[in-house]
């Protein structure tokens, strides 16, 4: 599977190259579209990215983690 080709949906928790300043490195998704916006599930801050960016940026999609 090509790595660009990552598959994310909204409310999809993520793991990105890059942690946060907090030291947390896990992330939700709460924004999908031409920009992309992720938040610190630690510090709850949110950081908004265009789409390229963040499939750059992304490491990890964590599937089925999560209880809504
Ligand atoms: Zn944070």
């Amino acid at each position: 599977m090509n790595k660009n080709d990552i598959v994310y949906n909204l409310n999809d928790n993520v793991i990105m190259k890059k942690s946060h300043a907090c030291g947390t490195n896990l992330w939700k998704i709460t924004r999908t579209g031409v920009d992309v916006k992720i938040k610190c599930l630690n510090c709850n801050r949110e950081i908004m990215m265009d789409r390229l960016e963040f499939q750059k940026k992304l490491k990890k999609v964590i599937k089925d983690e999560e209880v809504k």
